[in-house]
């Protein structure tokens, strides 16, 4: 059993942060899933999770969602229906190439991540949960940063869950991050097109 933590201030967004879904993955992702507090969530539930040291699977293979740890995350998905979904990851520096290029939805069917700062990327989750299990509407982040991470790296990745965190929705969010993150934001809705058509889902 990983960490866990439920913040719930009344009616709202239902959020599920979930770290470590693979690997070694949530040795990193614990230090930023412990500095998310009650006073980051304004309205409705924030249930945290990080989860224990597993086999490493990608969750684009669809095998993973058939691991003890994989089964693990589905469970977590239907138990809480969230509006707002985030997969906390790490990534070898080494990975940073693969992960970015733009040649990535030819390789691996999915788009490239976009750089918020300091080597903190973020995307979609996986296909095999994104378009199967989540609606259109539904907020769905992949979140990674390098493992082991500096201190300034940490601090970018742990500030962007905390306007998650915030957001009464999607409008709120898009608001705040298009602020911080104008040209990502841009980017992340052009990718958002290949997987859905039309985007912005309203
Ligand atoms: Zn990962």
């Amino acid at each position: 059993m990983g960490f866990f933590n439920c913040i719930e201030k009344g009616s709202g967004l239902k959020r599920l942060f979930i770290g470590g879904v693979h690997g070694k993955e949530g040795l990193s992702t614990i230090k930023a899933i412990k500095k998310l507090s009650e006073n980051d969530v304004k309205d409705g539930t924030l249930v945290l999770y990080n989860c224990d040291q597993s086999r490493y699977i990608s969750t684009l293979n669809p095998l993973y969602y058939q691991s003890t740890v994989g089964k693990e995350v589905l469970y977590l998905i239907s138990q809480y229906q969230p509006d707002m979904y985030i997969e906390l990851h790490c990534y070898k520096p080494e990975s940073y190439p693969a992960l970015t290029s733009i040649d990535r939805i030819q390789r691996v069917g999915v788009p490239p991540l976009i750089e918020l700062d300091k080597g903190v990327l973020i995307g979609s989750v996986s296909p095999q949960i994104r378009t199967k299990i989540f609606k259109k509407q539904d907020i769905c982040i992949t979140l990674e940063m390098p493992c082991s991470p500096s201190t300034e790296t940490l601090k970018v990745y742990i500030n962007f869950l905390k306007i998650l965190a915030g957001a009464k929705n999607r409008f709120d969010l898009e608001n705040k991050v298009k602020k911080i993150y104008p040209e990502q934001v841009e980017t992340s809705q052009k990718y958002a097109r290949i997987i859905f058509g039309k985007y912005p889902p309203f």
